[in-house]
């Protein structure tokens, strides 16, 4: 699943790249900015027939970029992770990894009604699997003798403002992604391997095109998007909107904006930062009408 072509000039250029639930909305977004960057990308997914997909439309869109592939990974297994960072060593090693995979079970709830495997699930992939990641790009840029690295982890806003509609598996894991990636910032700053932590608000997005295939049903009921859940359930979907100053939710590209500019030499001194993309949403009391 290989494309070859002429090397483009940008602000990645020359830095391999892998992202994590790059199927995914806010993923394939990002896949298509870092290619059109420059960067040569590896993109990986659980969902191999999604993730196929997903490859075609880079391909598509950007003709011309250095290198794009694919390979199938669930983030849950070290093995897989390990698998998944290696075959970048014949790349020249991995300089950037965006840990964006993430789910969001149906069946998350409050503290009485989250069932205990709902939470060891959400867990398994949200924290392990970034851990996973986070773990075998250190002991890539170690094995390259990189001077650099950024690895840019997803948690959400969830992880900063509680919410009244809860998932509490989720919302814990994705506070422990937050501290996480802000020690790791810490522990290997002087290596020079960068660790932020990016924190989207509530996104609206097309829905990537889906499969019924089992593992992509496993995916499907496990990770709902929310403008599907919302549908046109006007009540339920103020209840949301009406905490966006802007009065919109957000778009995955624009996480990916944010995503490129913390993947690139560009924000050289940003580390350890709960990078914040929300449309003002967590910085507001009362919204405009
Ligand atoms: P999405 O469901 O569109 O994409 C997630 C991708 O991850 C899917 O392609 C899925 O197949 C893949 N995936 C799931 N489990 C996996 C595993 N074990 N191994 C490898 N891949 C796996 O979701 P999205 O909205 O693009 O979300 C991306 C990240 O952003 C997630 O971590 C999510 O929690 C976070 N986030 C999303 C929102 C939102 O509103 N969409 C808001 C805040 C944070």
């Amino acid at each position: 699943m290989a494309l070859e072509g002429p090397i483009a000039r940008g602000r990645l250029q020359g830095k391999n790249a892998i992202i994590t639930g790059a199927a995914g909305g806010i993923g394939l977004e990002t896949s298509i900015l870092f290619a059109r960057e420059g960067a040569s990308v590896l993109m990986a997914d659980i969902s191999n027939l999604s993730l196929e997909r997903a490859l075609a439309k880079v391909k598509e869109l950007v003709p011309d970029a250095p290198r794009v592939e694919a390979i199938r990974c669930d983030i849950s297994k070290e093995s897989e992770v390990q698998a998944m960072v290696e075959s970048q060593d014949s790349w020249g090693g991995t300089d950037v990894i965006f840990n964006n995979a993430g789910i969001m079970h149906p069946n998350d709830a409050d503290a009485i009604d989250t069932p205990e495997e709902v939470w060891d699930l959400t867990h398994n992939i949200n924290v392990k699997g970034v851990w996973f990641g986070s773990k075998h790009a250190v002991l890539s840029l170690r094995r390259h003798k990189k001077s650099k690295g950024s690895i840019i982890n997803t948690a959400s806003v969830v992880a900063l403002v509680g919410s009244a509609t809860p998932q509490l598996a989720y919302t814990a894991s994705k506070g422990a992604v937050l501290a996480m990636t802000r020690e790791l910032a810490i522990v290997h700053a002087r290596e020079g391997f960068r660790f932020n932590a990016l924190c989207p608000a509530p996104l609206k997005y097309s829905t990537p095109p889906r499969t019924s295939s089992q593992s992509d049903k496993l995916i499907c009921d496990s990770t709902p998007l929310l403008q599907d859940w919302l549908g046109d359930d006007m009540a339920k979907r103020h209840r949301r909107e009406v905490h966006f100053p802007t009065g919109r939710f957000g778009e995955a590209i624009e996480q990916a904006h944010a995503v490129v500019f913390l993947a690139s030499d560009e924000s050289s001194f940003v580390n350890g930062t709960d990078f914040v993309v929300d449309g003002g949403m967590t910085k507001a009391y009362v919204t405009p009408e």
